[in-house]
């Protein structure tokens, strides 16, 4: 038996104004399993939407149609096989991307990433674990992996009363998988990896900072290498900058691996050496600053701004005038208003102008929401220093 919730005038506004999650103070009444898929309905009864259903989380409800239409095994694999005919149209040239990302292909709270023959799942809320045996036969019916791994680690999981897990749910995984992006192929290991692995969602902006490339450049919060190893074919020299010694270590491997030659990689931290190749009056023909998020949570945002201005600020006193500099942000709290205008306070503060070459954000396969700025994480500007 279908469960009915319903929600409160401002819960049903909030369905029609185009967002996918209805917060707990917007719940008028109802109950139902954890996870489960319910019938969403507004104070007069009449049918809103079907939604997964959270007993723990903040987020009550996270709406997976609007149509009044069975949810079941059928419902699913439509989903998925849209999806993956997305992908299929943005001609990725990379044999890594991601298949499914939550609200932009109507299956909140599922990750699926595509790594080579494997698969890489995340089931983000009760509702998605809950159907992640199912999602698991479907993959395996419909993309035949050699493997589908569960990276369910995240923390936010903690916050459904799901245990933070990693398990094998199909197939084999092997410790390392190659992968190949545009020329570059690089090793992968799912299981310890950052996020699923690798930062897929910047892709298409690994692809567009390197055409601006050439001469001597700076890659910040390199990771293994995602930037320095797209863009080092175009340059003269690259110099490479983590704080992990695990990921300055990867780094290396690929570099050589690639017959990259002019890929110098420092285990350092990015403000410290910053600072220091400033003293140095050393000079960059292009930068690229991509670090993890600074602001996780709400009150972490001024915090985040500050350290923010500080290596754009360093970056722009380091480059050539001429010089390009790729800037990230993929803290959602921080949103593409609020960077721009720290980017410029940086600018400012450096005595620069600057023009904006590109705006960009995550890649395609990670598509945001109209109506969902949460879905909107990751701003990627590329600027030129004009003198
Ligand atoms: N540019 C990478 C992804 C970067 S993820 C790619 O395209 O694949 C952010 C990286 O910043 C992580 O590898 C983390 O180890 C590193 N990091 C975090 N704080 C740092 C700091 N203060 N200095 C240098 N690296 C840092």
């Amino acid at each position: 038996m279908e469960s009915t919730i319903t929600v409160s005038p401002r819960g049903e506004e909030r369905i029609r104004n185009g967002h996918f999650w209805v917060y707990r103070a917007d719940v008028g009444g109802g109950q139902a399993d954890s996870g489960a898929v319910v019938r969403v309905v507004g104070p007069g009864g009449r049918f809103l939407a079907r939604a997964f259903f959270s007993d723990r989380s903040q987020i009550t409800l996270r709406i997976v149609t609007k149509h009044d239409v069975p949810v079941d095994r059928g419902f699913w694999r439509a989903r998925l096989e849209q999806a993956a005919s997305f992908r299929a149209r943005l001609d990725i040239d990379a044999t890594a991307y991601r298949l499914v990302h939550g609200e932009g292909d109507l299956i909140p709270s599922l990750v699926v990433d595509r790594y080579g023959d494997y698969l890489v799942v995340q089931a983000l809320s009760q509702g998605t674990d809950r159907l992640l045996p199912e999602i698991t036969s479907l993959l395996g019916e419909l993309e035949g992996p050699k493997g589908i791994l569960a990276r369910n680690d995240p923390r936010v999981r903690l916050l459904e009363g799901l245990e933070q897990t990693v398990t094998v749910l199909h197939g084999d995984i092997p410790e390392k998988v190659s992968v190949r992006e545009g020329k570059i192929e690089y090793d992968v290991d799912l299981t310890h990896g950052q996020k699923t692995g690798a930062f897929l969602d910047q892709r298409e902006n690994r692809q567009a900072a390197a055409q601006y490339v050439g001469g001597r450049v700076l890659d910040c919060f390199s990771y293994a290498g995602g930037f320095a190893l797209q863009l080092a074919s175009r340059a003269d020299e690259l110099t490479a900058l983590d704080i992990s010694e695990d990921a300055t270590a990867m780094l290396a491997r690929n570099a050589a691996r690639n017959g990259l030659s002019n890929v110098q990689v420092r285990t350092t931290n990015v403000f410290d050496e910053l600072r220091t190749l400033d003293r140095m009056g050393e000079k960059f023909d292009a930068i690229v600053l991509d670090p993890p998020a600074f602001a996780k949570s709400k009150a972490a945002i001024p915090k985040a701004l500050s350290g923010y201005k500080e290596i754009n600020l360093r970056a722009l006193k380091l480059l050539k005038p001429g010089g390009f500099l790729t800037t990230c942000s993929c803290s959602y709290h921080v949103n593409e208003s609020a960077f721009a205008e720290v980017v410029f306070d940086a600018a400012l503060d450096a005595r620069v102008d600057v023009s904006v070459v590109e705006k960009r954000m995550q890649g395609r396969d990670h598509p945001v929401v109209l109506g969902m700025p949460e879905t909107y994480y990751l701003k990627c500007f590329i600027l030129r220093k004009l003198e």
